[in-house]
């Protein structure tokens, strides 16, 4: 079949790439220049485990095309696909500019009829908006031509996105259309053998089914960063309430970490806008608007550690002079994406608070590098080991795999002081305090 999508980030470029291994032609569209030059010359902008292999391959053999030219874009697919952000607006709720920008070019540009996919998180009643801006531009052209808007939203996980997308757990489509329907049902076969993963649906329950899907996941994050922050107070240890409670196969041990707060693309943004859509029905979403603040404050907790250890505000104290060992910069691991990341806001804490940070990350380096350029407090090291060079403690913010049996060693070693502040729990308390390390994690009294 022939594909467009627009919009070649983490969703468009993964689900494009796939979609074009499984034999269908796609043709790729973004208004980024550099990003599609580059994508022409092998350069991968985001990191995906196996997401670079198979971008050659579909591009050298024909089936994946990269090209800034919406016109061509728009008369290749039958099938147009809108996976452009979605960013939250000053209030929260999800800008749908971007989404509205493409449905209108590609009603300046259709000369057949079209089926259009929104396959970026939008709001309930974004189809609506879709459709009504493709229809004004086609009256204005004069034009009768068919087309219909489904939804089918993504459900990829960043880190594993390539095998999300090759095994998905399931495929929402909503639509009006049995043509439509049909036509989507044929898109996916490929990925539809195993058992039916099809689940076809009223248009308004896809989008709603995507925001159900993220604050739900979220909601079990901050339930349990709740549980910790009880933990604590009460002298329990979070690890072994979470072991007690997922060995309960109605709760289960997915997404039942605690730690610094979830960061990433979705989780944050998703939240909050179906927060504004609640409040702009007139409904208050007390379960979601807690889920939110209890986030919020949590990526302050490692700092609430390292201010107590050190006596931050007592007489006038700060970080000057202190250097920290910073070992994860993304959201979680397996990616380089930083948006809302905690290690952020750990770091512009620290340096208000007069500190460097000599920062480590398997994949991130280069995006921290974007964000936050050259500047004296901070220093972008090649290793896990050189960001402990004469630092004065270890700061965990990522899961990453290489993390957790660390040489603690060359950490006692390395840093003038032997204390750990563990936003993601990857050791035992009781073992540190045999290895004479300081030991602050979330959620378990133990130092
Ligand atoms: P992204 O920021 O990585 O990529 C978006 C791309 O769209 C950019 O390359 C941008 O240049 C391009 N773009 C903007 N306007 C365009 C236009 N008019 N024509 C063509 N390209 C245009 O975004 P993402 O993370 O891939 O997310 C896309 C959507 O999918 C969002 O709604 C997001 O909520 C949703 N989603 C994301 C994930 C995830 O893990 N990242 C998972 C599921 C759903």
């Amino acid at each position: 079949m022939k594909v467009t999508f627009y919009g070649i980030g983490y969703v468009g470029l993964v689900q494009a790439t796939v979609l074009a291994d499984a034999g269908h032609d796609v043709c790729c569209v973004d208004i980024d220049e550099t990003r599609i030059e580059n994508l022409k010359k092998g350069i991968i902008p985001i990191y995906e485990p196996g997401l670079t292999p198979l971008v050659e391959k579909n591009f050298a053999e024909g089936r994946l095309t990269f090209t800034t030219d919406a016109e061509f874009g728009v008369n290749f697919g039958d099938l147009q696909f809108i996976a452009v952000g979605t960013p939250p607006d000053e209030d929260g709720s999800a800008d749908l500019k971007y989404v509205l920008k493409v449905a209108e070019t590609i009603a300046t540009h259709m000369n057949s009829p079209k089926v259009i996919i929104d396959k970026s998180t939008v709001p309930v009643g974004t189809a609506d908006k879709v459709r009504a801006q493709v229809q004004s531009v086609l009256g204005e052209r004069g034009s009768t031509l068919e087309f219909s808007v489904v939804s089918n939203p993504e459900f990829l996980k960043e880190g594993a996105a390539v095998s999300d997308c090759k095994r998905p757990d399931r495929i929402v489509i909503g639509t009006d259309s049995a043509d439509a329907e049909e036509l989507m049902r044929e898109l996916y076969a490929p990925f539809n053998r195993n058992h039916e993963k099809i689940i076809v649906m009223d248009i308004k329950s896809a989008e709603l089914t995507k925001y159900a899907a993220n604050c739900m996941l979220a909601t079990k994050i901050s339930f349990m960063n709740e549980m910790a922050n009880i933990a604590e107070r009460v002298g329990a240890d979070i690890e072994h309430v979470r072991q007690g409670i997922g060995s309960d196969s109605r709760i289960g041990f997915q997404f039942i970490y605690p730690g610094c707060g979830y960061g990433g693309s979705c989780f944050p943004k998703d939240v909050q806008a179906l927060v504004r859509t609640a409040d702009g029905i007139g409904y208050e979403s007390q379960i979601l608007k807690a889920v939110e603040s209890v986030n919020y404050a949590q990526k302050n907790k490692l700092f609430e550690y390292i201010s107590k250890h050190y006596g931050v505000g007592v007489d006038g104290k700060d970080l000057s002079g202190k250097t920290f060992a910073l070992w994860g910069l993304s959201f979680k691991p397996n990616t380089d994406d930083m948006r809302e990341a905690p290690s952020r806001v750990l770091m512009e804490q620290l340096w208000a608070a007069g500190a460097k940070v000599q920062a480590y990350d398997p994949e991130a380096m280069e995006e921290t590098q974007r964000i936050y350029g050259s500047r004296p407090d901070l220093s972008l090291m090649g290793t896990k080991e050189s960001a402990l060079n004469n630092a004065d403690a270890l700061i965990i913010c990522t899961e990453w795999q290489n993390f957790k049996a660390p040489d603690f060693s060359l950490i006692k070693e390395q840093l003038s002081e032997a204390v750990i502040f563990d936003g993601r729990n990857l050791f035992e308390p009781t073992r540190m305090h045999k290895k004479g390390i300081v030991y602050w994690s979330i959620g378990r009294l133990a130092r």
